[in-house]
Parts: structure tokens; C-alpha cells; sequence
């Protein structure tokens, strides 16, 4: 989900530049800069829990509660990077001229499969209270 979140973005930000109303590209209006950069700033955050989770999971530690919170997360993210980038695309973007409404399809199983949304919840509120359990001993 990250790759696909990342991926959708990489198609769109070229096109934001290119593209050009009121005599300016669509990149340079400030109400679009601060949402690509607050997508940008969710992605980033989304790569570091995956890499997190690899960590621990490569160095032989606890990764359970790491990988659901990257898996949420990375799947939300996936549905909202998606539809950010549909909506700076304007008409075009919902179309099947431009990759972008294949993105948002393939993003919706991501809340679904490998453990629903719910499920990672459940995982993580588990393992949370886990944590302080074992610190109140
Ligand atoms: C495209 C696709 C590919 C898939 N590929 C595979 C695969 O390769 N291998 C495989 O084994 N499976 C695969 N699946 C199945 C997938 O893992 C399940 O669909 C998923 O685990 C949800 O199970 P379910 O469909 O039975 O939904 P249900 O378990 O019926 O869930 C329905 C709703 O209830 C919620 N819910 C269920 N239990 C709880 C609970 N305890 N607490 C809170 N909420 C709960 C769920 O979050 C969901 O919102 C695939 C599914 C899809 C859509």
C-alpha cells in the first residue's frame, strides 16, 4: 500500500506542474502546495513505520504491534493519497486517461485484506495494553 500510495503520487506531481490555469502551473497555487506537502509529510510517515517494522523484524525483536500500526496506517494512506491526488487532477484524474482512478480502485482492498482495519486496531490496542500491564508488575 505504501508503494501504491507513493506511486500514485509520483504520476501526479509531474502533472500538477505541467498543468497550467489561471496562467500558473496548478503545482504553484499555495492551496495546493500545503496539501501535496501535508501528503508528502503522511507518506514519509508511512515509509518509516514499514521500514521500522523491517527493522525489528530483521534484527529478531517484538514486531507485531509495529507491523499492524505500519499496515493501518499505510492502508489509510494509501485511500488518502489516492483521492488527493484524483482531486488535484481535477476531471481528468476520475478518468481513465490518466493512471489515477486505477490507484483509488486498487487502494480500497488495502482496509480489507491482510488483516482488516479492525483487526490491526484490535492487535495493536492488545499489545498496547500488554505494555502497561507488564510495567505496572
Ligand atoms: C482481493 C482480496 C484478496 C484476498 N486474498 C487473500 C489471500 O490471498 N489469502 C487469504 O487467506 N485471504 C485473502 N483474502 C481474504 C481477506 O483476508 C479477508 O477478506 C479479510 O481477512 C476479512 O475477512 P472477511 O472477508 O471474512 O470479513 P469479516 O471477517 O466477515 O469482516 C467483516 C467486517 O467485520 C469486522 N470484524 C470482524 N471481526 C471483528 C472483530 N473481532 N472486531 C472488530 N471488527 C471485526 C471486519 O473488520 C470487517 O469490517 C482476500 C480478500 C480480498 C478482498
Amino acid at each position: 500500500m505504501l508503494g501504491l500510495a507513493q506511486g500514485c503520487f509520483d504520476a501526479t506531481i509531474p502533472y500538477l506542474l505541467d498543468r497550467k490555469q489561471f496562467g500558473s502551473p496548478v503545482y504553484d497555487f499555495q492551496g495546493m502546495q500545503h496539501q501535496i506537502a501535508e501528503a508528502s509529510t503522511r507518506l514519509e510517515a508511512g515509509r518509516l513505520l514499514v521500514y521500522n517494522a523491517a527493522r525489528l523484524v530483521e534484527g529478531k525483536k517484538d514486531f507485531i504491534k509495529e507491523a499492524s500500526m505500519a499496515k493501518h496506517y499505510c492502508a489509510q494512506l494509501a485511500g488518502y493519497i489516492t483521492r488527493k491526488c484524483i482531486d488535484w487532477c481535477g476531471g481528468v484524474g476520475i478518468s481513465t486517461d490518466l493512471p489515477q482512478e486505477k490507484f483509488f480502485r486498487d487502494a480500497k482492498v488495502g482496509t480489507i485484506y491482510e488483516g482488516t482495519t479492525n483487526i490491526q486496531l484490535n492487535t495493536i490496542a492488545k499489545l498496547v495494553r500488554k505494555q502497561y500491564a507488564k510495567s505496572e508488575e
